[in-house]
């Protein structure tokens, strides 16, 4: 059993791109791999969250049923929380459907906007929550992360400040929006 730090990744309502410039730093993911071990992430093949991971980043607001009960779990089982990105901290891009109903957003793009097949899902996709909310607005975050994307070279400093068991200082290191 390996001794090393517990890391985890989780996709909320995101486009992916944190997660993307996560792998922007290139060969420093084995410098990152010297310390931790990637226990559950969308880059892995791991289906469950781990029992504890010392470190979890987490993309993307809460915007359905499923990223709320998710996010729970995910912080009921991670030692530190870390918000990354604009949508996980303010809930940017998603945030933008908060002044609509459900009903009319799921009929513009379902009903309206569709050309064959016209209906609104009932399986499958989660039923989305009134709006698009911070992690932070429904569980304790413990570091946040702006930038739309945060940089590869802030998300490596955030990485392995936290994992020799400082508190990253982001001080002019990322801001909104970049
Ligand atoms: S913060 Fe930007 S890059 Fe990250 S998930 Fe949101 S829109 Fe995508």
């Amino acid at each position: 059993m390996s001794d090393k730090a517990k890391l985890a990744t989780v996709w909320l309502d995101g486009c992916s791109g944190c997660h993307m410039s996560f792998l922007d730093i290139d060969e420093r993911i084995l410098d990152v791999a010297a310390l931790a071990d990637l226990v559950y992430s969308p880059l892995v093949d791991l289906k469950e969250f781990p029992e504890m991971a010392d470190v979890t980043l987490v993309e993307g607001a809460v915007s359905s049923e499923e990223d709320y009960h998710k996010i729970q779990k995910v912080r009921a089982h991670s030692k530190i929380l870390v918000s990354l990105g604009d949508c996980a901290v303010t809930a940017n891009v998603p945030g933008m459907r908060n002044p609509f109903k459900v009903e009319d957003i799921l009929n513009r793009a379902y009903i309206e906007n569709a050309e064959i097949n016209q209906q609104i899902p009932v399986q499958v996709i989660p039923p989305l929550r009134k709006t698009s909310v911070p992690v932070h607005h429904v569980v304790d975050v413990d570091v946040a992360v702006p930038g739309c994307p945060p940089s590869a070279d802030t998300i490596f400093y955030v990485l392995t400040e936290l994992l020799a068991g400082r508190e990253p200082d982001l001080t002019g290191k990322t801001r909104f929006g970049i």
